[in-house]
This record gives structure tokens, sequence and C-alpha cells, in this order.
């Protein structure tokens, strides 16, 4: 049987703009269908826009260390609208990009709602196309729980286009965006509270990591509230908002931003038309060449809820592409170490496992630590300071895991990735010799287990 198409891509963020070029360069047929913006979350309501926002609201600590350095800065005024019409234009540009790499690489970009009608063909604005291969990479969703009121609150989706910097902000979740975010608020000038609904924020990273960042947001003036979680929201007639508590506390703020998650973009797509099955949190079930229930329909990225990363996404859209259509050159995903960075103010750079995972696991482990104060602050009235960590297997001496809190954690854990990923032992760590003065060498010059 002959196709329209040997792919048809539905969605075109990262995972599914990455495996169209591919296939597409290896000399497949291939059309993307987009319903909404090029580039998928990462790109515009995402990790760029994200990053952009956290450069901005670093410049607060910037300016109030400059001084330790002999510089006088006037009074420092931020402007959020500035900010936003910046960002906006640079995503702008970012979205043309994604557009020219799709369509100078052969791919038809087709923008419009896809919605598949049964296993090779999916219909766009009426017309139908056919399709030897199908892949779903159409991301996630935030997810808002249905507490009373919750239409007065804000997800990830709505926070990049404020028109105002509110003056009070709740920030709901204890994960990457929550963090992430109240970092931007709070170095923009907002009295930001987070409220997570357990002990202690980010679940599943090191435990010194998550006790860390706590007492350094903690330093940098971010109310934080663990144990708490809102019953109701309502709007007062100032037009600010009134959260009560589950415990019957009340906080006044005028933006409540909810950071709880994010669910598998599914609206509308057919699947119903397919044999296509979903796990029990309500994601594609794939197997591990990424193909559904239905053998002609793959899934990739958020959609499948296995990490969800855009680096990840990439991988994995590499991999199909590969698999379907250059199968000499196919490798499979590595999920075994991933590096990954919270980008709050300070980063969590992070690789490999927590002490308490590895423990679970049933290594015999040694902990090596270094907590100091950064020497670019060293000058100035900050006290903020940096964490390191290297959980290693003592009978193996292989390093497990590395965890930082600090300036730039992000930037110096993707070396550390290669060498964790190459089986790197703690005595390799120890015979590397350090770049100096810097803070990435104390990981080169931990010697002393701090516990076994
Ligand atoms: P996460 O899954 O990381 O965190 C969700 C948080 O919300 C958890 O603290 C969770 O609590 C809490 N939560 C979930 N449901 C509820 C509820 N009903 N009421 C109250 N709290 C709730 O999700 P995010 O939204 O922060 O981010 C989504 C994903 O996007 C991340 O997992 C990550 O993979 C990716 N991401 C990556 C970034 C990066 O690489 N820097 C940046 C931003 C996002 P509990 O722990 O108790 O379950």
């Amino acid at each position: 049987m002959t196709y329209d198409f040997d792919l048809f891509v539905i969605g075109a963020g990262s995972g599914g703009v990455r495996a169209a070029r591919f296939a597409a360069g290896y000399g497949a047929r291939v059309a993307v269908a987009e319903s909404r913006y090029l580039g998928g979350t990462c790109v515009n309501v995402g990790c760029v826009p994200k990053k952009l926002l956290v450069y901005g609201a670093h410049f607060a600590d910037d300016f109030e260390q400059a001084q330790g350095f002999g510089w006088s800065v006037g009074e420092a005024k931020f402007d959020w609208p500035t900010l936003i019409t910046n960002k906006n234009r640079e995503i702008e540009r970012l979205n043309g990009i994604y557009r020219n790499l799709l369509v100078n690489s052969g791919v038809t970009l087709l923008e419009g709602h896809a919605r598949i009608v049964d296993d090779h063909s999916v219909e766009l604005d009426g017309k139908r196309y056919s399709a030897k291969h199908i892949l779903i990479a159409t991301g996630g969703w935030p997810h808002i729980p249905e507490v009373p009121g919750h239409e007065h609150a804000i997800g990830s989706n709505e926070v990049f286009f404020l028109q105002q910097l509110p003056k009070r902000v709740l920030v709901i979740g204890g994960g990457y965006i929550a963090v992430e975010f109240a970092s931007i608020f709070n170095g923009l000038g907002s009295h930001t509270s987070l409220l997570y609904r357990g002990d202690l924020f980010l679940r599943g990273f090191d435990n010194a990591v998550r006790n860390h960042l706590q007492e350094e947001l903690t330093k940098h003036g971010v109310d934080l509230q663990f144990n708490s979680d809102i019953a109701r929201i309502d709007k007062q007639a100032d037009g600010s908002l009134l959260a009560t508590l589950k415990d019957g506390r009340k906080l006044e703020a005028d933006c409540i931003f909810y950071a709880t998650g994010r669910r598998p973009m599914l609206d509308n797509l057919g699947l119903e038309n397919t044999h296509v099955e979903l796990d029990e949190r309500g994601y594609i079930k794939v197997d591990a060449k990424y193909q559904s229930s239905t053998p002609s329909i793959l899934a990739i990225g958020d959609v499948i809820g296995r990490v969800q990363l855009t680096p990840v996404a990439l991988a994995e859209g590499m991999a199909v592409a590969r698999r379907l259509f250059k199968p000499e050159e196919y490798r499979t995903v590595d999920y075994q170490t991933i590096p990954t960075a919270v980008f709050s103010l300070p980063n969590i750079g992070t690789v490999g496992l927590s002490e308490e995972q590895a423990r679970e696991e049933g290594y015999r482990v040694q902990v090596f630590e270094s907590r100091f104060r950064p020497m670019k602050l060293t000058l100035t009235e900050s006290q903020e300071r940096t964490l390191m960590k290297l959980v290693v297997d003592a009978d193996t001496d292989r390093v497990l895991g590395c965890h930082m809190v600090g300036p730039e954690a992000g930037e110096i854990v993707q070396g550390l990735a290669i060498a964790l990923k190459a089986g790197a032992t703690k005595q390799i760590f120890d015979e590397t010799i350090g770049v100096h003065p810097t803070a990435a060498e104390e990981f080169v010059t931990m010697r002393t287990p701090v516990s076994s």
C-alpha cells in the first residue's frame, strides 16, 4: 500500500521536531502537524523563557553584590513589561528558526489540530492524510487541582504572559517549576510564598540538596510553607485573592500560581479510533521502541511520561527516526545517568543516584561533601553557601551520584555526567587536576568521606 507520508508527526515540540527533521534527513516523506506553537512547551512556555526570567531575577543579587567590588549603582528599578516584551521577541525569533529548520529539511508543516482516524490516517482541517507510521509527540499540559475557585489561579501557560509583576504571589507545588518560579518572583521583587503539601519540597532529589536549597531560599527571602495546601480561593472586592488553607489559615495574594505537575496532552486526539493503550497514570503506553499497542502508532516525549525533560525527548525522537529510517545508526536511549538542573537561585545540578536511592538499591555507600562560601561572594554581604556532594559505591569505588547547589550548578553537572556515564571511579575524580580557582574543582578535591 502507498501512503501520503512515511511518518506523520503530531506535535512540533522538542521531540516531534527532532524526529521529523532526522527522518526527513534520512529520505523519509514526513509531515508534522502543530495546532499551537512551533517548538512546543520548551520554547514557548517552558525551559527557554523560564531561563530568561531566571537571568532577569539574578540581577537583584548582582546589583547588591557589585557594591563589594567598589561599584555604586543608583537605585535599581525593574520593569516587568520590558522583560516580557523582550522575551516574547526572542521566542518569536526561535519560532521562526523552528519553522525554517522543518521546511528546509523537507518536512511538510501542517498548522492545525490533527486527529487520528484510524491506524494509518490522520485528519486535519477536514483533510485526510495517510501515513505508514504516526508519531504522537503532543507533550503535556499543566495540571491544576480542582479546588473551589481554581479558575482564579494560573498555571505555567499563563505565568509567562502576566501583564504586571504581582506584588504578592503564592506558588503552589514543590517540584521543578514551583521552585524555579519562587526564585524568579522573589528575585524580581514580589513577596513570594511557596506552599508545598509535604514535609520538604523536591521529592526524589538528594536530601542534602533539598535541605540546602530550603536554607538558601529562606536566606534569599522566599517564605517557604511546608505541609500547607489550599482548600479554596476567593476573589475579593479589590481584585486580590484570598486563599483559605486546609488548616484554616488565610493568605492574601495578587497571584496564585499552581505548579502541581503536568498531564499528558491527549485532548481530541482520536485515540478512541485506535487500540492505543494508556498506562495507569494516563500516559501512552509504549514498548522499548516507542511503539504503542497499535504497531503503526508510536509516541515519545512528555506524552509517554517517562522523564519529562527536553533532552530526553530529543534523544527519543532521534531513536525513532533512526530505527525506522536509518536502522544501522539506531541506538537505544540510556535513561540511567540523566543529568538535570533546577534553575532556582541558587541552581541545583544533579546526575546519578541520590544517597537515599543508592542505599535503597543496596549499595554500601560512601559520601563526600563540601560546603563553602563561593569566592565571588567573599567581598560581599551575601551569606549564600554552596553544597557539593558525591555518592560513591564503597565496594567498587564507582561514583554513583554528583549533586550540587550553587551558582552554575547546571553548567558544572554536564561535564560530571560524562564522567559518570563513562563509569568513573572516585580515584579517577581524585587524579583529575582541578581548574583553579573555581567552585567546580571541589568535585576533584574531596578527600575524606563524611559518612559511610
Ligand atoms: P513536578 O512533578 O516536578 O512537581 C509537582 C509538584 O506538585 C510536586 O511537588 C507534587 O507534590 C505537587 N503536587 C502534585 N499534585 C498536587 C496537588 N493536587 N496538590 C498539591 N500539590 C500537588 O511537576 P512540575 O509541574 O514542577 O514540572 C513538571 C515537569 O516538567 C517536571 O517533572 C520536570 O520533568 C519538567 N521540568 C523540568 C525543568 C528543568 O529541567 N529545569 C523545569 C521545569 C519543569 P508531591 O511531591 O507531594 O507529589
